[in-house]
This record gives structure tokens, C-alpha cells and sequence, in this order.
């Protein structure tokens, strides 16, 4: 008998209740740990190494327990945080990121990861558990470049078009590199659409957007403002060789036979082009000198070219 009033026989008991109990957690523990769809590992929290990986974890390094523990956690997850890990060196108390795993086959998998400090057998560890988030980073892209492109045409829709261009304008006034803009509207549209109907007309647009394509330097943005008018921000390129591409613009659209659908169809289109005037005039500004130079291009006969004279500077 001891002093708790338990003789011997009760203590080994107690003691085997007690064993089964841990042996029960660690059974639970690992069945969690091998079935979860969550890559876990385990790193000694001053040495960076690994100390334990669950079969995911693994699975998404592509190695065997083996290779990967003692080895420093950043050749395998978060390469880019050595030295500057958020919770021994940022001294976050939780990190949740979206980061990289490098892969033993050389792929980087784009993962979700929650890291936590714990400690284990008295000596601090990182709790790191992580999700393969691949398929949700390709639907992202999709549905970024959906919200990027015009439906029709695959072309940068309005928004985007504004967006990338006032980037190339800002570019070009710290540069001093010239810059200019072409805005484009086919002529008559509506009596293509009522000739033919709009499938044709539809067509008739995807084709005038190829022939900007093959028309145009890799490095020019085409979008579709929307209907059937179109812009270009050309960037290296003062108003004369605006004028000089967007005048053979005219012409191959002109002299192009469109097959629309077993017709054979022609279009022509009206330009008006605008240089960027010096460091203060506004995107917003080229545009609609680039718009009024299009409607003086309608208003003088169609199928042409307009050029926007300079605004005079301010005195
Ligand atoms: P203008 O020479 O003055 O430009 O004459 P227009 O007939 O081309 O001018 P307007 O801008 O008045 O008409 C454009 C027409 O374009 C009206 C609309 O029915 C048609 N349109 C706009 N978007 C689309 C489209 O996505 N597909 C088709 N097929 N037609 C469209
Ligand atoms: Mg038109
Ligand atoms: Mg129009």
C-alpha cells in the first residue's frame, strides 16, 4: 500500500489503463496524420530541420521519410524565407501563406500553408501543415484572364486594355520614349449586321482583330473598347509612324476579302491617331484626342486616317 491508499495490484493497473490510453492517442494521432489530405511537418524550430513528414507531405515532395528528415526545411517548402522565416524570425505566433513547395522533380507546387509553434519533448518546434492549391491557382488564372480578355475577339477587353496601357504611358513619360494611340471603328457596321446578321457581323470583328494581330509588333496592346471600335497603344512610336502603320492598317483591312461564312465580304474601318504630348497629359486625354481625330476621319468621308494635332502647351 502507498501513500495514495493504492495497493501494488491497483498501480499496474493504473499504469496499464494509463499505457493503453497513450497508445490509443498515438494509434488516433496516426491515422489522422497518414489519412489527412493536408501535407504536415514537423521542424525543429532552431535548426530549421525536419523532424517528421505525414505521407502527403511526402507525396507532394515526391521523397521517402528518410531523405527528407534532418535535411533544412527550406529545400523543400518556402524556399525564399530562409533567414526570414515569420515565426523565428518575424516572431509571428501563426503564419498562414500562400507559398511554394519545391518538389525533388524540380516542379514548384503552389500550396496553402499554416504554420504554428509548438513544443515537443521540451524543445520548440514549427507545426507546419499545408495544402496542394494547384487546381484553385489554374481556375484563378482562368478566371483572371476571363475578366481580362473580350469574350469575342480574346483581346484585352476596355478595362484591361485602360489599365495595361496607362502602365506603358507612364513608362514612356519617365522614359521620354514617344508614345502614341489608335483608336478604330468600322464603317457602316450596321449595314454589315443588317446585310448579313450579326453572326456574320460577329465574324466580320474576329477578322478585323486578326488582321490587327498580324499587323501589329508583339510588344503593341490591341483591345476592344466595345461593338465594333478598337484601340492600340503603340509604345515607341511617335505620330508619324502611328499615322504610317495605322494608314497600311487601312489598306490591308480595305483590299482583305473575308469567307464569313461562305460570303465573301469586305469592310472598311475609320482611324484617328494620337502622339502622348508631354509628361502631364492624362491617358484619358490621349483618348479622346485619339476619339475626336476618329470622328474628323467619319466626318471627312470614312476610311481614312485622322491625326490629332498636339494640344498647345501651357504657357
Ligand atoms: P459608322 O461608319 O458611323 O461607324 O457607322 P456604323 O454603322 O458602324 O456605326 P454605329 O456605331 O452607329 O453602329 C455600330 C453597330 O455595331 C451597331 C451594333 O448593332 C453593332 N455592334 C456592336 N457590337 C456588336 C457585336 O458584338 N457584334 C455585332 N455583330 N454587331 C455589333
Ligand atoms: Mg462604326
Ligand atoms: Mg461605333
Amino acid at each position: 500500500m502507498d501513500g495514495s491508499g493504492l495497493n501494488t495490484t491497483d498501480l499496474a493497473a493504473e499504469l496499464r489503463k494509463a499505457q493503453e490510453t497513450i497508445r490509443d492517442l498515438e494509434e488516433r494521432t496516426k491515422f489522422i496524420l497518414d489519412s489527412i489530405h493536408a501535407g504536415i511537418v514537423i521542424i525543429d524550430a532552431e535548426t530549421h530541420k525536419i523532424v517528421d513528414a505525414n505521407p502527403e507531405a511526402l507525396k507532394l515532395m515526391g521523397v521517402s521519410k528518410d531523405r527528407v528528415v534532418d535535411n533544412i526545411c527550406h529545400s523543400y517548402i518556402c524556399p525564399a524565407e530562409v533567414g526570414s522565416c515569420p515565426i523565428t524570425d518575424k516572431g509571428q505566433t501563426v503564419d498562414n501563406s500562400e507559398r511554394v513547395l519545391l518538389a525533388t522533380d524540380g516542379a514548384r507546387i503552389p500550396i496553402l500553408k499554416t504554420v504554428v509553434p509548438v513544443k515537443f519533448n521540451g524543445r520548440e518546434h514549427l507545426l507546419e501543415s499545408f495544402l496542394d492549391i494547384t487546381q484553385l491557382k489554374l481556375l484563378q488564372e482562368r478566371l483572371e484572364l476571363l475578366a481580362a480578355t473580350d469574350s469575342l475577339t480574346g483581346i484585352l477587353n476596355r478595362r484591361h486594355f485602360i489599365e495595361l496601357s496607362e502602365k506603358e504611358m507612364n513608362r514612356a513619360q519617365r522614359s521620354g520614349i514617344p508614345l502614341s494611340m489608335a483608336m478604330i471603328d468600322i464603317d457602316y457596321f450596321k449595314s454589315i449586321n443588317d446585310a448579313h446578321g450579326h453572326t456574320i457581323g460577329d465574324l466580320m470583328i474576329k477578322a478585323l482583330v486578326g488582321i490587327c494581330r498580324d499587323h501589329l509588333r508583339p510588344y503593341d496592346l490591341l483591345g476592344r473598347l466595345g461593338g465594333e471600335e478598337f484601340a492600340i497603344t503603340m509604345v515607341d512610336c511617335d505620330l508619324q509612324k502611328a499615322f504610317a502603320v495605322s494608314e497600311r492598317l487601312r489598306e490591308r483591312v480595305e483590299n482583305r476579302i473575308i469567307n464569313a461564312d461562305g460570303k465573301e465580304i469586305r469592310m472598311k474601318i475609320s482611324v484617328g491617331v494620337a502622339e502622348l504630348s508631354d509628361a502631364k497629359e492624362s491617358f484619358d486625354s490621349l483618348m479622346k484626342r485619339a476619339d475626336r481625330a476618329l470622328y474628323t476621319a467619319k466626318n471627312l468621308g470614312r476610311n481614312r486616317v485622322e491625326r490629332s494635332s498636339l494640344p498647345p502647351s501651357p504657357r
